[in-house]
């Protein structure tokens, strides 16, 4: 029963650049409108844009505090960090496969 997922979601998943991006607003209108339907549609993805916006806006919260210049904060610094904390959960939640994967030094995922 795979028929309820059209093909053409599961196969253009948003990565977390493109998440980034729109929610920059530097998307064209009509991959907004793609990225939209993609994240209406499938709920992996609308969970990581939710997971990343929330990470992204406590850490625009922060700078806010630590300065009053966030304007001149470059773009990847939020990325960077929201990824960080990403990878950060992802290891926590993987605990027993990392603890058995740490070992080969050699299973080190991104994303
Ligand atoms: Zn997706």
């Amino acid at each position: 029963m795979n028929e309820l997922q059209p093909q053409k979601y599961r196969n253009s998943c948003l990565d977390r650049g493109l998440l980034v991006t729109m929610r920059d607003g530097e998307l064209t209108p009509e991959e907004t409108e793609q990225a939209r339907a993609h994240l209406a549609a499938c709920p992996d993805c609308a969970a990581d844009e939710r997971s990343m916006q929330t990470a992204s806006q406590e850490i625009y919260e922060l700078f806010t505090l630590l300065g009053p210049s966030q304007d001149e904060i470059p773009e990847t610094q939020p990325v960077l960090l929201a990824l960080q904390s990403r990878i950060e959960v992802e290891s926590r939640r993987e605990e027993s496969h990392a603890a058995a994967s740490y070992s080969t030094g050699s299973n080190i995922r991104l994303f």
